[in-house]
C-alpha cells in the first residue's frame, strides 16, 4: 500500500528541507565597518589586468558568452600544464561541487565529508538526494582511516578540502594517496584545492598527478581566493574524461558570464600579481599566528589565507564575546559555530593595516577582562 500523494501543495524533493542554509560571513560591523576579514577574500583585490578585461566586456552585454569557456580553460591548462579538454569551468567551485553531486548521487547514496569540512558538501549532497556522512577528524585535521571506515556500498563521493576551510589544516600527499588506494573504484574522490596557491609545504600537492593517473579523482579550484574574483563566480574542475563528460552534460549551457571568463583569463595570466598575493600571505600568516599566540591564544596551524583563533571558555573571554567586541570596533571575523567550532573565530589574512588593527583589538578585548 502506498499513501496517496498530497495534491494540495507543491513539495520539494526529499532532502531539500533537511538542508541547513549556508550562512555566509557577515559583511558589516555593528558600527562603521573598517575591515572585513570574514570570507577569505584577498586584501590585494583583483589584478588590474582582470579589471580591464572585465570592463572591456561592458560594450557587448547583448552577446551570449562562449558556453565552453574555451579561452579560460586554455589559460588554466597552459598555466598548470593540463589538457584543456579535462577541465570544466563553473560559476564558482560551488557550482562544480553541486554538479558532481547531481551527476553521481542517486537518492540514498552517501557522500562522506569530514567533521569540520566545508559546509557546501552536505548542502550539495542533500540537494542531489544523497545522504551526507561525517567522518571525525583528529586535531582538527582530516583522518584518512576514519574516512575509509565510513565507506559503504552506498558511498559514491568523498569530499575533501585540502587545505581545509575553516581549520586551515592540510594532509600531506602520501596521505591523500593512501585514501585513494583504500577507496573502491566507483567512489569519486573530490579534492577541493581552493587554497592550494597559498600552501608552502614540500609534502603538499593539489592533486593534479593523481587526477591524471586515476579514473575516480577530480580536483576543484577557484578564482575567488588568491585571484580576487569572488564577485564574478569562477571555479573549475580537472578530472578524468568520463567525469568531465558527465558534468558537461548537466551543466547550464552558458554557466559562466563573458566578464567572468575574460577576467579569469587575465587574472591567471598575471603571474607577478599572483606571486605578490602569495608573498603577502606568506609574510602575514606567521606574523598573525605568532602575535596572537603571544596574547595567550591558541591558533590552529594554517597553510591557507586565514587562521582559526581559539578563545578561552571563560566568561568575558569567549569567541562569541570577542566577536561582539570586534564587530563594535568595525572588525568582522567569522563565527564558526556551525562548523562545530564554537570556541573559535576564523580570521582572513588582511592588509598590513587590518592585521595590525585586529591584533591590537583582540589584545584590548583580552585586557579589559583581565582586570
Ligand atoms: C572559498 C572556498 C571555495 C571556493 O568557492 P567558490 O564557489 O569558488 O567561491 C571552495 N572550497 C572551499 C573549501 C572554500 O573555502
Amino acid at each position: 500500500m502506498t499513501t496517496a500523494p498530497d495534491r494540495s501543495r507543491p513539495a520539494p524533493r526529499p532532502g531539500v528541507l533537511d538542508i541547513a542554509p549556508y550562512v555566509p560571513g557577515k559583511s558589516k560591523g555593528t558600527g562603521k565597518t573598517l575591515y572585513k576579514l570574514s570570507s577569505n577574500e584577498t586584501p590585494l583585490g583583483p589584478s588590474p589586468a582582470a579589471v580591464a578585461a572585465y570592463t572591456a566586456c561592458a560594450e557587448h552585454l547583448e552577446l551570449y558568452p562562449d558556453g565552453a569557456s574555451t579561452a579560460l580553460r586554455e589559460a588554466i591548462a597552459d598555466v598548470h600544464g593540463l589538457n584543456p579538454d579535462r577541465i570544466v569551468c563553473g560559476a564558482g567551485s560551488d557550482e562544480v561541487l553541486n554538479l558532481l553531486a547531481q551527476a553521481y548521487l542517486c537518492p540514498g547514496d552517501e557522500a562522506i565529508h569530514t567533521e569540520h569540512g566545508f559546509l557546501v558538501y552536505p548542502i550539495a549532497t542533500r540537494a542531489a538526494g544523497g545522504v551526507p556522512v561525517v567522518a571525525p577528524e583528529k586535531d582538527l585535521t582530516a583522518d584518512i582511516d576514519a574516512i575509509l571506515e565510513r565507506v559503504t556500498d552506498r558511498t559514491r563521493i568523498v569530499f575533501l578540502a585540502n587545505p581545509n576551510n575553516p581549520t586551515g589544516t592540510y594532509l600531506p600527499f602520501d596521505e591523500i594517496r593512501r585514501l585513494h588506494a583504500g577507496l573502491p573504484g566507483n567512489v569519486i574522490l573530490v579534492l577541493d584545492a581552493a587554497y592550494a596557491e597559498f600552501v608552502q609545504k614540500n609534502d603538499y600537492e593539489a592533486g593534479i598527478e593523481l587526477v591524471g593517473s586515476a579514473e575516480n579523482v577530480v580536483m576543484t579550484r577557484t578564482f575567488s581566493k588568491v585571484y580576487g574574483l569572488a564577485a564574478l563566480r569562477v571555479g573549475w574542475v580537472y578530472g578524468p574524461a568520463a567525469i568531465i563528460d558527465a558534468v558537461n552534460r548537466i551543466r547550464g549551457p552558458f554557466n559562466l558570464g563573458a566578464p567572468s571568463i575574460a577576467a579569469g583569463v587575465a587574472a591567471i595570466r598575471d603571474r607577478a600579481f599572483t606571486e605578490a598575493a602569495v608573498e603577502h600571505n606568506a609574510r602575514w600568516l606567521p606574523w598573525l599566528t605568532a602575535e596572537l599566540e603571544k596574547l595567550g591564544l591558541k591558533v590552529t596551524p594554517s597553510v591557507g589565507n586565514f587562521i582559526l583563533i581559539h578563545f578561552p571558555d571563560a566568561p568575558g573571554r569567549t569567541a562569541a564575546e570577542a566577536d561582539a567586541y570586534l564587530l563594535s570596533e568595525g572588525i568582522v571575523l567569522r563565527r564558526v559555530d556551525n562548523y562545530g567550532l564554537a570556541d573559535a573565530l576564523r580570521m582572513t589574512v588582511g592588509s598590513e593595516e587590518a592585521n595590525r588593527a585586529t591584533v591590537a583589538a583582540i589584545a584590548a578585548f583580552l585586557e579589559q577582562t583581565e582586570r
